[in-house]
């Protein structure tokens, strides 16, 4: 590991697990496949709990990336440990039902994705299959058609203040 090789390989290694989430979870979405990704499914309003919600199949679909990686990019094991633990944080705040991270960077034209991305996959059901990016959503034509417009719209509330000022 250099100064420089860590950034690079832990991008390079973000990158392409949103790429691999992204196709399995469509795959998930095919007919013989649902059987396996539909236990996730019963929730249609997500709490943190929702993120390990899932079937064997599907779990292990998802992270055998961290077994396939190390044959395509010379990561170190430790960046792959900071990945997963970045995975599983992010997975729970994806689930979280609430926005904390209202931001333009979460809206076109950037790609970060919020909570309501994946709140509106668990509402809607046929849009929003990324994980960590929205482009292959908005490459592949995926993207709920009202998510930039609904982040936008979370920038901006502030939370309220009790009637008794307190
Ligand atoms: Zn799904
Ligand atoms: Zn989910």
């Amino acid at each position: 590991m250099t100064w420089w090789s860590v950034p690079l390989m832990l991008g390079a290694s973000v990158v392409l697990y949103d790429a691999w989430f992204y196709w399995v979870h469509r795959l998930l979405h095919v007919s013989p496949m649902y059987r396996f990704h539909a236990q996730h499914h019963t929730s249609v309003c997500p709490t943190i709990w929702t993120n390990h919600h899932e079937t064997v199949v599907e779990a292990f679909l998802n992270q055998s990336f961290y077994t396939l990686i190390v044959f395509i990019l010379p990561i170190a094991w430790p960046l792959l440990v900071a990945q997963k633990i970045y995975d599983q944080i992010s997975g729970m705040l994806g689930h979280a039902g609430y926005e904390h991270f209202a931001s333009p960077v979460a809206r076109f034209p950037w790609l970060l994705a919020s909570t309501v991305f994946h709140d509106q996959h668990h509402g809607y059901f046929r849009y929003n299959y990324g994980h960590t990016f929205s482009v292959w959503d908005r490459l592949m034509g995926t993207l709920h058609p009202r998510y930039d417009e609904t982040v936008e719209g979370f920038e901006n509330i502030k939370p309220a203040t009790p009637p008794n000022g307190a």
